[in-house]
This record gives C-alpha cells, sequence and structure tokens, in this order.
C-alpha cells in the first residue's frame, strides 16, 4: 500500500444519507415514522461498513510485516455497547452528532438503543475487552477468540425485592457488530474413542475414531483502536449442527431424531454460565471449552501454514494467553494435533507448546480453582486424557529427580489427583506454560507463596505479575464527557493513549478555579444519574449528596453485607440524633447474584429490605436514601461510575485478585474507601495515603485471625452498634412480616465463624468513614484528593497492562505507525 494516499474511510459527507439506505435496504424498514431503534441500527451499519474498509487495510499490514501474534484466549468478553466506542475511537462523533440531528435523534438517545452484549460474568470478561482495546490501540498484534453466546450473562430484575433472572436474548434483533462468515467452518469432535495403529513405517500412532462432530462457524466483531488508524479482530465461534437439515435423515424418517442431534450441537454456544455455579462436572461446560479451543486452535495453525514457516518456528510466531483455566484443555489439543497429525516427536511438540502458552489466573479461592472428573474427560475426549495422562508422568518424573522419595509432593503436585481421579487444570496450565502471571501484586505473591510455592520452587521465574488495567477511552473519554473536556482542555487530548500525562493535572489540585470546574464535572454526572435513577426506578436521588457506590458482581467475599451494617449503623446514629454532622449521603449498590448462589441472593434481600425502611422513614429522609440498582451491567457502570463520590472495595484481604472497579471509580475522581486488598495497595501507593480511605486487617492478618480461631461473638459482644445493628437484622427489623429471613445471613456469622471477617473489620471500616464524612464536609480539601486520585491513575491504564505482557510473556513488538 502507498503510504502517502491514505485513504479517508470515514466519510462523514455521505453518513446521513448512508443511514436512510441501510435503513430502507439492509432493515427492509419504512423511514417514517422514525422509529429511534431502526435508526440506531441503520448508523451502526453505515459505521460497520466504514470499519471493514480500514480493518481490511490492517491486515494488509500484519501480512506485510510477517510479526508475531498474540492469541487471547477467553471463554468470556464482556464489551458492553459497540456503537459510541467505534465513533469515539474512530474519531467520528461531531460528524455522527450532525447526522443524528439532521435525522431528528439526539446521537446519545440513539446509542441507548443497543443492547450490551454481555458475554461474560463480570471482572474476567471486562478485562479481556479491555485488554482488545489496547491492543488495537497501541498495535500489539494479535486477536481476542471466544465463543458467541446466544444468550449472555441473565438479565436482573428486583420483584419484591428479590433477584429474578430473565435469559438475555441479546441478538433477539439481530447485531450489526458480528459478522458471520459462513465459508470458514471448521469441525470440532466430541466423544468416540482412541485408537492406535501403525503408520506404513510401522510406527505407533493414534486416531481419534469414531467422534461426534459439530461445526464452528466464525463470528468476528472488529475492534478499533484510538485514532482508527487500527483495528483488532474478536473471532467468536458459533455452534452449529454438522448435519443440519439433513436430507438423508428425513428420508430414513427420522425427522425429529436428526433435529434432535441439531439441537444437541447448537447447544454448545447457547448460554454462558454464570459464576459462583457448581459447573464442575457439568459436561455442556467442558465441550464448551474444548469448542472455544478446538475451533481456535484450527484457526492459528491455518494461520500459521498459510504464512509458510514450520512447526519449529511455531512459537516465535505465535503466543497464546490462557484467561484463566478455562481455555487449559489448549496445552492437550496442541500436542494432539502436533503429534497425532502432524507427526512431531513428543519432546519436541512438547517443547513447542511451552513455549506457546501463558497462563493467566484470576482467583485463589478454592471452589473456583477448576477440576474436571477424568472419567468425564475421558469420556468428552478420549485421546486428550491419554495426552494428559503422558503429560502427567513426565512431570512427575521431573518432580521425582528433584525432590527423590517424596511420593507426598508428588500426589500434591499431579496434574491427576491420585485421590479423587479429578485434573487440576491449573496443574496443567503450570506445567504446560513458560509464564504464570498473577493481576496485582499481592495477588501473585499469594499465588508464588501461598497457592503454588512447590511448583515456584520447580520453575524459577516462570511465576510473575502483570498487575490489571483498564481502558481510558471507554471509562473516562466516553463514559465521562464532562471530565474529559475539562482535563483536555488543561493538558490536551493526548492522556487517552499515554495516561500518565494525566499526573499535569497535579499542580491544578491547588487551584481554586480548577476545582470549582472539577466539581461541577462530577455534579453534572451525579445529575445524570439521577436522571437514570429516576426513569429506571422512579426514585429521585439528590445529586447534591454524597454518593457511596458499590457495584460489582455479588459475593460473600465482596462483602455488600459489610456495607449494609455500615449502612444500618448510620440509620440508627441518624435516628438517634438527627443534627449529626455528616453529609446527606445516597448509597448505591448494584449487583447480579448467582442463579444458585443463595446467600448472595440473601443478602441482595437484604438491600432491598433497609432500603424500603430507611427510604419510607421521614426521620432520616433527607440524610440517607439506599438504592439497589438493578441489573448492573457494563453501559450501566458507565453512568454510575463516573458520578461516584467514594468508591466501596471493601473485600476481605487476600481473597479479591485485582478488582477493575476500583480502578475505573479512582480514575473519575472517587476516592476508594478499601481494604488492603488487590490492586487497591497498589492504587493506595499511587495516590497517596492521604487520598484513599484504607481499614481493616491485612491478609496476613486475615490468615493469622482465622489460623488463631476467631471468635465473632467476642466481638460482638464488645460492640454495642454492631450487636445493635446485628440484632436487628436477625430479629426482622426490615422485614416485619418475615422476621426470620435473614436467619441464614446471621447463622453465618455469629455461629459458623464469619470466614470473611465481616464483624472484625466492622469497627475500623466505621471509623473509616468518619473520616470520609470529615473530609467531604470540607468540599474543597475533598476535590483536592479527587483530582489527585485521577491525576495518579496512569499506571492503571490496559496500555500499560498489555504493553507488560507483549514485552515480558509474549515476546511480541507492537507494529510501527
Ligand atoms: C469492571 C466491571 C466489573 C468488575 O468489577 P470489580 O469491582 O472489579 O469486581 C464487573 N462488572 C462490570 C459490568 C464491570 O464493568
Amino acid at each position: 500500500m502507498a503510504k502517502s494516499a491514505a485513504p479517508d474511510f470515514h466519510q462523514i459527507e455521505s453518513l446521513g444519507e448512508d443511514i436512510k439506505r441501510y435503513v430502507l435496504s439492509i432493515l427492509g424498514n419504512d423511514l417514517y415514522p422514525p422509529d429511534p431503534f431502526r435508526y440506531y441500527s441503520g448508523l451502526a451499519y453505515a459505521i460497520r461498513e466504514r470499519l471493514i474498509k480500514m480493518w481490511l487495510a490492517t491486515q494488509a499490514s500484519y501480512y506485510d510485516s510477517m510479526s508475531k501474534r498474540v492469541y487471547y484466549l477467553s471463554m468470556e468478553f464482556l464489551p458492553g455497547r459497540f456503537l459510541m466506542n467505534y465513533i469515539t475511537n474512530m474519531g467520528m462523533e461531531d460528524g455522527c452528532r450532525q447526522a443524528a440531528a439532521d435525522l431528528g435523534f439526539g446521537l446519545d438517545d440513539l446509542a441507548e438503543e443497543e443492547r450490551d452484549a454481555g458475554l461474560g460474568n463480570g471482572g474476567l470478561g471486562r478485562l479481556a475487552s479491555c485488554y482488545m482495546d489496547s491492543m488495537a490501540t497501541q498495535r500489539i498484534p494479535g486477536y481476542g477468540y471466544g465463543i458467541l453466546y446466544d444468550y449472555g450473562l441473565f438479565h436482573q430484575r428486583i420483584v419484591n425485592g428479590w433477584q429474578e433472572e430473565e435469559a438475555d436474548n441479546w441478538r433477539r434483533h439481530g447485531s450489526p457488530w458480528v459478522i458471520d462468515r459462513v465459508e470458514h467452518l471448521y469441525e470440532v469432535k466430541f466423544y468416540g474413542r482412541s485408537e492406535a495403529y501403525n503408520d506404513p513405517q510401522g510406527v505407533l500412532r493414534y486416531r481419534w475414531a469414531e467422534a461426534d462432530t459439530v461445526m464452528a462457524m466464525p463470528c468476528d466483531i472488529l475492534i478499533p483502536g484510538h485514532g482508527g488508524k487500527h483495528v483488532t479482530n474478536m473471532r467468536l465461534w458459533a455452534a452449529a449442527s454438522s448435519t443440519g437439515f439433513s436430507l438423508r435423515d428425513f428420508n430414513q424418517g427420522d425427522f425429529l431424531g436428526a433435529m434432535q442431534s441439531k439441537i444437541h450441537s447448537e447447544n454448545i454456544s447457547k448460554v454462558l454460565y454464570p459464576n459462583d455455579e457448581p459447573i464442575q462436572g457439568k459436561e455442556l461446560r467442558l465441550r464448551q471449552q474444548y469448542f472455544l479451543v478446538a475451533a481456535t486452535l484450527r484457526d492459528i495453525i491455518r494461520r500459521h501454514k498459510k504464512s509458510g514457516p514450520g512447526f519449529a518456528e511455531f512459537p516465535d510466531q505465535v503466543a497464546i494467553q490462557l484467561n484463566d483455566t478455562h481455555p487449559t484443555i489448549a496445552v492437550a489439543e496442541l500436542m494432539r494435533i502436533l503429534v497425532d497429525e502432524e507427526f512431531l516427536g513428543w519432546d519436541e511438540a512438547w517443547d513447542i507448546c511451552r513455549r506457546t502458552f501463558a497462563y493467566t489466573n484470576h482467583t485463589v479461592l478454592p471452589e473456583a480453582l477448576e477440576t474436571w472428573p477424568a472419567d468425564l474427560l475421558g469420556r468428552v475426549l478420549p485421546r486428550h486424557l491419554e495426552i494428559i495422562a503422558e503429560i502427567d508422568r513426565r512431570f512427575l518424573l521431573e518432580v521425582a529427580v528433584a525432590h527423590p522419595g517424596d511420593q507426598v509432593r508428588q500426589n500434591r503436585l499431579a496434574i491427576i489427583d491420585p485421590a479423587s481421579r479429578r485434573v487440576r487444570m491449573a496443574h496443567l496450565a503450570i506445567v504446560g506454560s513458560h509464564k504464570v502471571n498473577g493481576v496485582a501484586r499481592l495477588h501473585s505473591d499469594i499465588l508464588r507463596e501461598k497457592v503454588f510455592p512447590e511448583f515456584d520452587a520447580l520453575y524459577p521465574g516462570k511465576f510473575t505479575n502483570v498487575t490489571n488495567g483498564i481502558t481510558p477511552r471507554r471509562w473516562l473519554l466516553q463514559a465521562n464527557p464532562a471530565l474529559s473536556r475539562l482535563i483536555t482542555s488543561r493538558i490536551g487530548p493526548d492522556w487517552t493513549t499515554d495516561l500518565d500525562r494525566l499526573a499535569e493535572l497535579l499542580p491544578l489540585a491547588d487551584d481554586p478555579d480548577f476545582r470549582k470546574d472539577w466539581r461541577a464535572a462530577k455534579r453534572e454526572n451525579k445529575k445524570r444519574l439521577a436522571r437514570y435513577v429516576l426513569r429506571k426506578s422512579g426514585m429521585g436521588i439528590n445529586p447534591d449528596t454524597l454518593f457511596d457506590v458499590q457495584v460489582k458482581r455479588m459475593h460473600e467475599y465482596k462483602r455488600q453485607f459489610l456495607n449494609v451494617l455500615h449502612v444500618v449503623t448510620l440509620y440508627n446514629r441518624l435516628r438517634r440524633d438527627p443534627a449529626l454532622a455528616v453529609p446527606p449521603r445516597t448509597v448505591l449498590i448494584g449487583g447480579k447474584a448467582a442463579p444458585g448462589y443463595f446467600m448472595a441472593k440473601r443478602i441482595i434481600r437484604l438491600i432491598t429490605a433497609v432500603a424500603e425502611t430507611v427510604n419510607a422513614d421521614d426521620a432520616v429522609r433527607s440524610r440517607l436514601r439506599v438504592v439497589f440498582l438493578p441489573n448492573y451491567c457494563v453501559s450501566q457502570a458507565e453512568k454510575v461510575i463516573p458520578a461516584a463520590d467514594l468508591s466501596q472495595q471493601i473485600s476481605t484481604a487476600g481473597m479479591e485478585a485485582s478488582g477493575t472497579g476500583n480502578m475505573k471509580f479512582a480514575l473519575n475522581g472517587a476516592l476508594t474507601i478499601g481494604t488492603l486488598d488487590g490492586a487497591n495497595i497498589e492504587i493506595m501507593e499511587a495516590v497517596g495515603r492521604e487520598n484513599i480511605f484504607i481499614f481493616g486487617l491485612t491478609a496476613k492478618e486475615v490468615e493469622a485471625t482465622r489460623a488463631a480461631g476467631y471468635d465473632p461473638g467476642r466481638r460482638v459482644a464488645a460492640d454495642a452498634e454492631l450487636a445493635e445493628a446485628l440484632d436487628m437484622i436477625g430479629r426482622g427489623y426490615f422485614t416485619p412480616s418475615e422476621p426470620d429471613l435473614f436467619t441464614p445471613i446471621l447463622d453465618n456469622l455469629l455461629r459458623h465463624g464469619d470466614y470473611y471477617l465481616v464483624t472484625a473489620d466492622y469497627r475500623a471500616c466505621l471509623e473509616a468513614q468518619d473520616a470520609v464524612n470529615a473530609l467531604y464536609l470540607d468540599p474543597e480539601a475533598w476535590t483536592a484528593a479527587s483530582i489527585r486520585n485521577t491525576a495518579n491513575m496512569g499506571f492503571f491504564s490496559s496500555d500499560r497492562a498489555v504493553l507488560e505482557y507483549a514485552k515480558n510473556i509474549w515476546n511480541i513488538e507492537p507494529l510501527g505507525e
């Protein structure tokens, strides 16, 4: 391509006409009456057309440069909405605003018509999407690979105070962002058996016989980098039956039988599994994992062969990042392809494998460390179980050489647990990778020192850390136009791709005029959120109160219950002393509970019950309000986070791997109240101890407290306010018609040892909240701290994170301009 005559892919002039043409011809709809969803779709298709042209140019530059590429394998992506992200990253905002206005619409109203792509549970999927944005922006050649679920994470409704789940059929009306590639189908096998045979040279080989097959269809979603010069591809697989509508079956009279097998095949990409469900042993989940892996490796190898070199050069051309253990069966699949299909020797294949894969661990919760019963795995993937057993055998020989005679150690490290006959996917991932990383410094330390110390001793240097990051494009530029405009007006626009530049705001924290503008931006966001809450729940909230926000998945370790105890205590204090010198507060809590997670659902009911009581009490009305925000998702986060004054990050120390919600809030100028957990520690170091409210036990103290046999009863007896709050909840103060509703929550605390140490951290939490109140009553000091938070968040850009991966793990150079 000639470098000089850069084609203009944006073509703003014809945008209005293109939108109308799409509404008419592609969507087959009338232009009148002007329906916003149709015009959103028309605009989306017009943008998509421009993007495809740009992408074709990017593809050419990949092949030109023959550069190494990274393949980011993830069972989840949580992109949210695409339209405004495409428009801002392509620099088309002004043009689109004008085109929308000419057609009689506001651009933001059209954007609201889009349904979120909710193909992930929360943090892990959202991280993958932030990394896609940063890879595109930083010109790191790579692809995301995942599954195109028909149904994303369920929609949450609140009915009579309880969570109800609704199916999320997000593509019911089609999606302009998904490009089906019907021409590139791959076969994926399941079941059958492994068969030994002798090849013509008499060498013993294995093949997969009598397998069922399912077709995998690639569906691409293009991810434009900021500035619009580079586009990355996210390839999501959809399952299709290999038979389709089989005329042969039909003629033989087995129509329903044929349809049954079609349905069975297509089930694979039907629905995303929610977190925290007991999925172990669920065959469909295992099939999903292998489906992603098998189709993706086919695609990678096809591309590798097309570009020329042999398999010896594979690790120089290909890096595969495993986002958690979910795609770890890839280790066995690549071995199977290299040994059984490409006829490489075991040692050579194994060397290629290890140099290709790297594994990111996302959790130390023991219940989340994935294992599969060996017999289930062997039934679904017979040859893979054999290969895993061989990897395990050779690995245990290594262990035996390092620690002769230590059978106990061998059993602990084994990939297939000899006692339970379960395959430990984390062990397979560690053994099969050249790098293993945690997602925040504390988490990576815990992995090395507590969870996998023997692996660390065996493989010095394999364990490393890459602290998570978030994309400043979506989470500041796009979600917070008011603040972005203010920042750009003072330091110019370069912060959007070089977030360290925000440090130039630091001196402005001492400038009263700038602080006034900063407060005005925050107030605009709070008004926007108040309108949203009114629209969604009919409830009015006051933008001139302290917005105290905790939004994230509901989980006991995240301790939404501790937040509730603070609310109840504050309520009691206000009832006793209506003149109490604290700022009026609006507490907003949102998050989905896994459908089968009893305790998390009960905590949602507790929050809605406390909200009903508090909000109905005229005595505290203007001082305290509590709102449960239903259906927390990316598009909601984009409205909630820029409006927050206070960000609650209060997990039991040692249990949150990193968190990324914490970063989004601080970047938008919220002050954090939090524990020394996950990335909170690094956020504290960055923003300064005086600009964050840290409380509670450290990870080491949590461990020691548990080891010493913690007694919550003594703690409660010694703390009158805590005892009162627990007593009100336990006796049905908030649910008089069902007084026993929260007994299970209280039992967990008082009878079962309070594993998450809520009572242990309660008093420290309240003291930290006292400090919050005091600072908020001094708006100038609060605003200065808020500015210092934003200004010091440069490190937490996902651009920094992907560049670390590229340098230390993938060995990939970003492409030049
Ligand atoms: C960022 C984000 C998360 C992760 O939040 P944490 O507070 O880190 O758990 C979950 N869900 C959505 C929709 C997000 O945007």
